[in-house]
């Protein structure tokens, strides 16, 4: 059925990976009594931790409120950076600069951890280190670009290649952006693909994932926990939270210290491949220097175009939010005026107040969390993190250990504050 005249007739209101890797068939697996380990959260996160812990022998089981993956780890953009949000000026001033290094540092080795990861289990998900153009949304912030181009921070460099505006084509055919950065060792793959390869693997070595079971309630029990869940109760020894944008009231700690937003995504329909290459000419992945920044690709097989961003602040229908995404994208590409809109999607980013990606213990309670939408890599080395901690592994240590996770006073997980600070935020994208 068709939902505006710009979408096609077979338009679906949800993510165009789900066409090539159709959610998991729901078994109704017994919910054993007890285990080892009890994972909530079935994405990036909660896999790896679970892969670790049964890899190491302990009885591992996985719930999710939805289907196994249904949150953001089968809706995203599939872009990898490997980079926090905050760059190593503000972490200097914030934690020192030797400690700036080293948290910009671990994320960027995450990149490379997640390549090796996929290599060597052999994950079929369209992985490719395609690099990224990173445009600039007005000629200040290319000089910006430039500057910091030349200017790398020591044991921080990195292999970019600065793009005037002129010589943009090669890149983008679109006069919208005034120049760019390709960073080249950023990467691309199918998020849903390397979801479904992830949770085999975890299911292969033994972890028990079970979806359609919300955890609603937990209480300590001895050294462990009872957690009550809408198929019952489970004894566990020790309770991992992975739940990141969808953070509920069962982990009501963890929801005070993650702000979830909402990011939006559509999908064309297949275009001409002349016409579709000549978009992006060198195929990478692209996103932009505003603060409530877009995002784009090809799909893996080059045919559409993928584009994301925040253009809503309330929505979390986002057919409703549809037209305005699409108007951002045709002020980049107006040329995709008569191509068809064949998907829209959205899911909650979860946000952290020092804008950092966060794990540890609370009360006893594993965590790892905060991703900011650098989730595919972080996400990943997160859990698998997490999951060497609880094994008591000294390899699980990380600096991302040691920054306080912040709360505000009045924050109980409803983000009041959002829409100011987005049209804030827009205000300085229209003027700096
Ligand atoms: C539209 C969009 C585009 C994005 N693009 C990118 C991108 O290009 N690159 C990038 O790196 N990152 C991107 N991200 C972010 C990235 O997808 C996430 O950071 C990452 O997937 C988080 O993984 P996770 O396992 O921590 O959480 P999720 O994959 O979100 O999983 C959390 C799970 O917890 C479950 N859950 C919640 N509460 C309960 C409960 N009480 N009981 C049981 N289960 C529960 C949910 O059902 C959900 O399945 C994007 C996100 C969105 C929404």
């Amino acid at each position: 059925m068709s939902h505006y005249p710009f979408c096609s007739s077979d338009f679906k209101n949800e993510p165009y990976w789900w066409d090539l890797t159709p959610r998991p068939a729901a078994h109704a697996l017994p919910l054993p009594a007890t285990t080892e380990v009890l994972v909530i959260g079935s994405g990036y996160t909660g896999l790896h931790c679970a892969l670790q812990t049964a890899l190491a022998g302990r009885s591992t089981l996985v719930i999710d409120a939805a289907d196994a993956g249904w949150g953001c780890s089968t809706r995203n953009g599939g872009q990898i950076s490997g980079e926090i949000k905050p760059g190593y000026a503000v972490l200097a001033r914030r934690h020192g600069a030797a400690d700036a290094v080293a948290l910009v540092g671990a994320a960027r080795g995450a990149l490379d951890w997640l390549g090796g990861f996929v290599a060597e289990n052999g994950l079929d998900c369209d992985y490719r280190q395609c690099g990224r153009y990173l445009a600039a949304h007005n000629s200040r912030q290319f000089q910006r670009l430039a500057t910091a181009a030349r200017r790398q921070i020591p044991g921080l460099e990195q292999k970019q290649q600065v793009v005037e505006k002129r010589d943009q084509s090669s890149e983008i055919d679109s006069d919208f952006y005034h120049g760019g950065l390709v960073i080249e060792h950023h990467c691309g793959l199918d998020p849903a693909k390397y979801h479904q390869g992830l949770l085999r693997l975890a299911q292969t070595n033994g972890a028990q994932v079970i979806g359609h079971c919300a955890a609603v309630g937990i209480e300590r029990e001895g050294d462990g926990f009872i957690v009550r869940t809408s198929r019952g109760s489970i004894k566990a020894r020790e309770l991992v939270v992975a739940t990141n944008g969808y953070t509920g009231a069962v982990t009501p700690w963890q929801r005070r210290r993650i702000i979830p937003i909402g990011s939006y995504m559509l999908a064309t329909e297949p275009m001409n491949p002349g016409f579709a290459a000549r978009l992006m000419p060198a195929s990478r992945v692209f996103s932009d220097t505003r603060r409530i920044v877009v995002y784009f690709r090809r799909s893996p097989d080059g045919e559409r175009l993928l584009f994301g961003g925040r253009v809503s602040v309330f929505e979390s229908d986002p057919l409703r939010s549809l037209p305005a995404l699409r108007q951002e994208m045709l002020h980049i590409f107006p040329q995709l005026s008569e191509v068809k809109i064949s998907h829209s999607w959205m899911g909650f980013v979860g946000y952290s107040f020092d804008s950092l990606p966060h794990l540890g213990t609370r009360d006893g309670i594993h965590y790892a969390m905060g991703y900011c939408g650098s989730g595919i890599c972080l996400a990943s080395y997160f859990g698998h993190l997490i999951g060497l901690q609880l094994l008591g592994k000294a390899q699980g240590n990380s600096v991302f250990n040691q920054p306080r996770f912040q709360t505000r006073p009045l924050y109980r997980g409803k983000p009041w504050f959002l829409a100011s600070a987005v049209r804030y935020y827009q205000l300085l994208d229209r003027f700096i």
